[in-house]
């Protein structure tokens, strides 16, 4: 059986531009304001030899009134199917209030959970990405999904818990 990778994180971190970045495709849809109602949808996905299948949760930033409800809730969902999780933050904006919930959600789940920083396009701005050690989830990774700097990094732990 093929392992089962949930991408989550709030709107508009970069969660879509990551699935796109890993598949190798534009499958998923890369919006620039969150709040779009899109399903909940899967991909074969591949890394180094190992198959498995990822879940881009951007179709759960559905209303926006009580978005963060939905968020939660449908993230809740997503890993629930899965054996892993990428949680996806944006380290230009820094740690939000939303962040801390998902995490506490993630905690409750048990399941094991890969700290992904995006938007960290460049060297200067790894320092950025420190900051999330406070998130108390480990090593946050920083990465630019947008230019793909960190992902195969990334990938190579992620695929270690599957
Ligand atoms: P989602 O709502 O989490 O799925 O986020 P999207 O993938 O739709 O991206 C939201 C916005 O962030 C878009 O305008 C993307 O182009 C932008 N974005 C995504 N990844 C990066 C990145 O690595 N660096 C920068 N600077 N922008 C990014
Ligand atoms: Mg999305």
């Amino acid at each position: 059986p093929v392992g089962v990778l949930a991408v989550v994180g709030r709107p508009n971190v970069g969660k879509s531009t990551l699935v796109n970045r890993i598949l190798g495709r534009r499958a998923a849809v890369v919006e620039d304001t969150p709040g779009v109602t899109r399903d909940r949808v899967s991909y074969d996905a591949e890394w180094t030899g190992t198959d498995f299948k990822l879940i881009d949760t951007g179709g759960w930033e559905a209303d926006v009134e009580g978005i963060e409800s939905a968020i939660a809730s449908q993230a809740q969902i997503a890993v629930g199917l899965s054996d892993a999780v990428v949680l996806v933050v944006d380290g230009q904006v820094g740690i939000t209030s939303t962040d801390e919930r998902i995490v506490k959600m993630l905690r409750e789940s048990g399941k094991p959970v890969i700290l992904a920083v995006n938007k960290i396009d460049d060297t200067n701005s790894e320092y950025l990405a420190a900051d999330f050690w406070k998130l108390g989830l480990g090593e946050p990774y920083g990465i630019s999904a947008m230019h793909g700097r960190g992902v195969g990094d990334l990938l190579d732990v992620v695929l270690d818990t599957l």
